[in-house]
């Protein structure tokens, strides 16, 4: 199709377009969950908790966001002051903050330069006597080869929480993501792939001990029967949010399905540009099942193709406000040096990968890209 540059607008995500692509079917829910006062732990969360447990076969918590619930999965696990876990630097804060706000100490270390997510061996370099777990990232939808990292754990003997936050649907060896090590979480932040209309999350475990834990922890401490077990606080999924969930949740696979089918054209159309490096197309029946949250590549020039595209109306991002963790001075790791992170950070960008994106969009983004490099 050929398209006139001028009246080309592709933002980065499309946040309307999350409720205005199902307007009326959205209202009807609100206002049959309203109408009813069916707020707080009703039984769309109920139906929440089984869908998601059934389709991960997984315990399943709902929480009210993913951080939430990684807090809740070391509070739940009793990490100890001056207990440290590891990290990958390249991920959210949140990753980080859920040990450090539970009196541990986050060890930040670097990726792979495959697949951009933590290196195993970077992990067993880092370990000591004071380090009790591993917190992998399943980035932009791909579970991490979770082969190395869970052999680890077990020779050391250290917890595994996974921050599953991006990977809804992913696995590995048809595994689930956030369902390998004690417990994992899951988001539904507007963006994520599977978005709901503000904040919500879900932890996932196969331990019945840290479920049961991790549900006291997050309705004041009551168990599924309402009587109070221990110490607990609110980290409870709106009501409302579980149903918006559960609608969007019977069309999953076909979102999976798209994403997949968009990464598949950003790879056959950019995988011959030198300039780039792009993840890890989508396979069938591999190891690795992808859902692709984002599509983010290493582009040289990055700073200039950014604003090339934005003068061109597309929208671009770049993850994390262009810093790993450990590069956040104010949080207190400048000695820490990772070279793979943060060659990453000085190159890396995320090309718009959405269910509102349509296939001459997708036409038109290559062709400026390959454009900008030729
Ligand atoms: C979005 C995200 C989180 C936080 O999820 P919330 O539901 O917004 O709290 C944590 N980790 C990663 C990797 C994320 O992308």
């Amino acid at each position: 199709m050929l398209v006139n540059d001028e009246f080309m607008k592709i933002p980065f995500f499309n946040y309307p377009d999350l409720y205005l692509s199902e307007k009326d079917t959205f209202l009807k829910i609100f206002d049959e969950i309203c109408s009813r006062g069916a707020f707080i732990l009703q039984k769309e969360v109920d139906e929440f908790e089984k869908k998601l447990s059934e389709y991960s076969n997984s315990k399943v918590v709902g929480v009210a966001n993913a951080t939430d619930g990684l807090e809740l999965c070391w509070m739940a696990l009793s990490l100890r002051p001056g207990d440290e876990v590891i990290c990958s630097s390249h991920t959210m804060l949140a990753t980080a903050s859920s040990i450090k706000l539970n009196g541990g100490i986050p060890v930040p270390v670097d990726i792979n330069e495959n697949d951009f997510l933590i290196d195993p061996k970077s992990i067993e370099n880092a370990i000591n006597s004071r380090t009790v777990g591993i917190m992998p990232t399943h980035l932009n939808g791909r579970t991490c080869n979770m082969d190395p990292i869970m052999k680890i754990a077990k020779e050391h003997k250290l917890f595994v929480v996974e921050d599953a936050a991006q990977a809804l649907g992913s696995t590995f060896r048809g595994r689930h993501s956030g369902t390998f090590g004690n417990c994992g979480a899951i988001s539904f932040y507007p963006a994520k792939v599977l978005g709901s209309f503000g904040d919500a999350g879900a932890v996932l475990t196969n331990d019945q001990s840290t479920y049961e834990r991790i549900y006291q922890l997050h309705d004041h401490g009551r168990n599924i029967e309402g009587e109070v077990i221990s110490w607990g606080r609110n980290s409870r999924i709106d009501n409302l949010q579980a149903a918006f969930i559960n609608h969007k949740f019977r069309k999953y696979s076909e979102v999976i399905s798209r994403r997949r089918e968009i990464a598949n054209y950003y790879h056959k159309n950019l995988c011959h540009v030198r300039s780039l490096q792009l993840p890890p197309p989508p396979v069938e029946n591999g190891l690795h099942f992808d859902v692709y949250q984002n599509y983010e590549v290493l582009a040289e020039k990055r700073d200039d193709l950014k604003d090339y595209l934005s003068e061109h109306g597309i929208g671009t991002l770049i993850q994390w406000g262009g810093k790993g963790v450990h590069q956040w001075e104010r949080l207190g790791f400048n000695s820490i040096i990772l070279p793979k992170t943060e060659n990453f950070f000085n190159k890396c960008i995320m090309l718009p990968i959405n269910m509102s994106i349509k296939d001459f969009e997708l036409d038109y983004i290559c062709q400026k890209i390959l454009k900008f490099y030729s």
